[in-house]
């Protein structure tokens, strides 16, 4: 429209211009070395226009023959790139296809046709791990490390190989160096943790820990769990080292953090017994255990209680068993009182619903003491000492991975290596036909137990 419309206005302007000029005739005579012309003056106007569309062509013309060669390489070059992108798609494709002989091809391809070697070594050491050549691929990975902008996937790549090798000082090395590289990482970051956790660096890992959770790759509430059971592990080898009160600065510290772990509730209820603090104690133990009964706490609540004969070791534990009244470990204990305290029907009264259940082992060995020492009768003990073979096992710290089951709590299971996956609870077991037991894993969330 606009195009017409400028058209139209430049054919006006040029038509008025000639008619302006036929308006106003006159002569032009040029003599030039013998040369003699005579024109009007509108042809000499339209000579001169003609000549300089003329030469403006010549010169448009120039400047795209000189370009040429240029425009060629270029064109070149693009297509070369268009190539070398195409084959690095397709070796992207053949890896995820495992297609090891193409995806080499391809990556050989790419790098002839784009030259750009951190495009293509993530690719190359792909393929060479596709064809199980693991060496390639370290070297391939290592290379990665030279450029900023694939150093990363180059750590994580040697850092998996470390880790698959089984060279933990290796991997933490890697891992450590990753995690300068992207902190907030939440892959690198759990990583290091187990490197850090599984080489015994608990200072540091508890320092990654509480990065991870500043940058929210760890909720608060398993960042104190974690941190507390960093923190006992600590007590634990202070102990080993005969560091008492390092030992016991850590597990008051542990308890802080988490007041429902088990093992650092004990250690912190011994301290404040032995400071003294006797009613704080108690109270501590109590709702420790209406949280979670542990026999380990009965001896300290008897301390805290003052409790020294039988008959008042019997009655501070009942009101301990109070605060979780049918729950076997409260029975246990006040049944197990109550025997020593020679008080058979309280005794049998605390008994009798977990041996009616089938009870566990540690009811049926109370129910054997029961029945020897009230009655005498070893033919009943007998009896019930052969239902404990068959009963429930004791409660145990049991890997919530692996079903590991041992009686002192650690930080680390010695079977898998799972960091804090220990749980106070009655390990799972099946009796082969043989008689013998074996353990069966049950993946239960750490610390929730019964
Ligand atoms: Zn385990």
């Amino acid at each position: 429209m606009w195009r017409a419309l400028r058209l139209l206005a430049v054919l006006a302007v040029l038509i008025w211009l000639g008619l302006w000029l036929a308006d106003r005739p006159g002569s032009v005579t040029m003599d030039w070395q013998g040369y003699h012309l005579d024109t009007s003056f509108a042809l000499l106007l339209l000579a001169v226009a003609v000549i300089a569309v003329i030469a403006a062509l010549i010169y448009r013309l120039w400047i795209v023959i000189r370009g040429l060669p240029a425009r060629i390489v270029r064109g070149r070059h693009e297509s070369r790139r268009q190539r070398g992108y195409q084959a690095l798609t397709r070796g992207m494709v053949a890896v995820a296809a495992g297609d090891a002989d193409d995806a080499r091809r391809q990556v050989k391809r790419a790098e002839g046709l784009l030259g750009d070697p951190p495009l293509t070594m993530l690719l190359s050491a792909q393929a060479a791990q596709l064809a199980n050549d693991e060496t390639a691929a370290g070297k391939f990975f290592s290379e990665m490390l030279e450029y900023p902008e694939t150093e990363f996937l180059g750590l994580r790549g040697l850092l998996n190989q470390a880790m698959k090798r089984g060279d933990w000082r290796g991997a933490l090395k890697l891992a450590r160096r990753a995690y300068r590289v992207r902190p907030k990482s939440r892959w690198v970051a759990s990583t290091l943790f187990d490197m850090l956790t599984r080489a015994g660096h608990w200072a540091e890992a508890e320092t990654t820990l509480a990065e991870s959770v500043k940058h929210r790759l760890v909720n608060q509430a398993d960042g104190r769990g974690r941190h507390a059971a960093l923190k006992f592990q600590r007590s634990l080898e202070a102990r080993e080292r005969g560091q008492h009160v390092e030992a016991v600065r850590y597990a008051r510290q542990a308890h802080d953090m988490d007041p429902a772990f088990t093992p650092a509730a004990v250690v912190e209820a011994r301290f404040l017994v032995d400071s003294g603090k006797r009613r704080k104690a108690a109270s501590l133990i109590e709702s420790a255990w209406e949280r979670q009964p542990h026999p380990d706490f009965v001896d300290i609540y008897l301390a805290a209680k003052e409790a020294n004969g039988a008959v008042q070791k019997f009655e501070a534990t009942q009101s301990l068993a109070k605060f979780k009244p049918d729950h076997p470990e409260s029975r246990i204990a006040v049944a197990a009182a109550a025997l020593a305290a020679r008080l058979w029907g309280e005794a049998r009264e605390y008994l009798q619903p977990l041996a009616a259940s089938g009870g566990s082992v540690r009811a049926c060995r109370l129910m054997a003491e029961l029945e020897e020492s009230e009655h005498g009768d070893p033919g009943r003990g007998r009896e019930w000492l052969m239902r404990a073979s068959h009963a429930d096992p004791n409660p145990a710290w049991v890997c919530n991975h692996c079903g590991n089951a041992v009686a002192e709590w650690s930080v680390l299971c010695g079977k898998c290596g799972s960091f804090d996956s220990f749980a106070w609870r009655v390990p799972a077991h099946i009796v082969s036909l043989t008689g013998e037991e074996a353990e069966i894993p049950a993946a239960l969330p750490a610390r929730t137990n019964e």
